[in-house]
């Protein structure tokens, strides 16, 4: 029996910053579903926010894990693995690059820009992964979210573009490593959304206007649009789905001007 029930499992949620980021709205959808959540929350800045967000849920445990050091994702799993022992579900919603990396030339980015947006936005994928594995139920699966940037030019998106293109490439040598333990892993690419993040980049306006004059569905996506499709590949409606990048933005990405 094929089910979105998710009653009795463990999702632990990277990324939530504030009621706009797409990892509460994925949080909101898993907890209805019947998971409880973990939420590992960036650093102090963001702890009250999350804390009084994460509050509506109805079973939540919070864990402040900055990705940038090893040792941080090391200690949060193993604070988890404590609290919850085994965990079914992990979310990664997670990007980073320098202001001045997101607008003008991509031919300008420099070393250290290149090195913090890849590390932040694609290499934690890496980390997290491999600490998440290692404790999780058969049946696992594992998301992250990615933007069509990662196939074609969108100016301004720049180095966070290549951290895209890094990113659904490690999605499909993961789905490899870890499909023998029956372990799924696939990307959500969704269109434009008001948050945090993507206000920072220059472009921005431009990519959402486009998106609802020019895409199938002549519209922009919803944050719940995204919620419902990630509570789909975390459910076993999704058991033959992994390595997969599903687009999740009104079909903009099946256009060719
Ligand atoms: P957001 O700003 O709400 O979320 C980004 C999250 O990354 C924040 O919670 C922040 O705390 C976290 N983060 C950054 N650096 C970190 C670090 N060192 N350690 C731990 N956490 C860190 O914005 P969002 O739009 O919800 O972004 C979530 C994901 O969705 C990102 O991967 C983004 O690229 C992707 N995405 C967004 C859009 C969009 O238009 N908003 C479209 C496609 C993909």
């Amino acid at each position: 029996m094929y089910t979105l029930d998710l009653s009795g499992k463990k999702a632990v949620v990277f990324g939530i910053a504030n009621q706009r980021s797409i990892a509460w709205s994925i949080s909101k959808r898993l907890n209805e579903a019947g998971a409880t959540i973990i939420s590992a929350y960036q650093n102090e800045r963001v702890k009250d926010s999350v804390t009084k967000l994460t509050s509506e849920l109805s079973d939540v445990t919070l864990i402040e894990c900055d990705v940038s050091k090893e040792e941080n994702v090391e200690k949060c799993f193993n604070e988890i693995q404590k609290i919850h022992g085994n965990i079914d579900i992990l979310v990664h919603s997670i990007a980073f690059a320098q202001k001045e990396d997101l607008g003008g030339r991509f031919v300008d980015t420099d070393r250290e820009g290149f090195q913090i947006a890849l590390d932040i936005s694609a290499y934690s994928l890496i980390s997290i992964t491999r600490n998440a594995a290692k404790m999780m139920n058969e049946k696992g699966t594992i998301i992250t979210m990615s933007f069509m940037a990662a196939e074609k030019v969108f100016p301004g998106y720049n180095v966070m573009s290549t951290a895209k293109a890094a990113l659904e490439n490690e999605v499909r040598q993961i789905a490899n490593d870890l499909g023998p333990d029956n372990i799924r892993i696939n990307a959500i690419s969704a269109g434009p959304l008001d948050t945090l993040s993507s206000r920072v980049i220059s472009g921005y306006r431009d990519m959402k206007s486009a998106h609802s004059e020019r895409a199938p569905l002549r519209r922009n996506i919803t944050h719940d649009e995204v919620a419902t499709t990630a509570l789909y590949l975390c459910s076993d409606m999704s058991s033959g789905v992994t390595g997969e990048v599903i687009h999740v933005d009104t079909g903009y990405h099946v256009m060719g001007i």
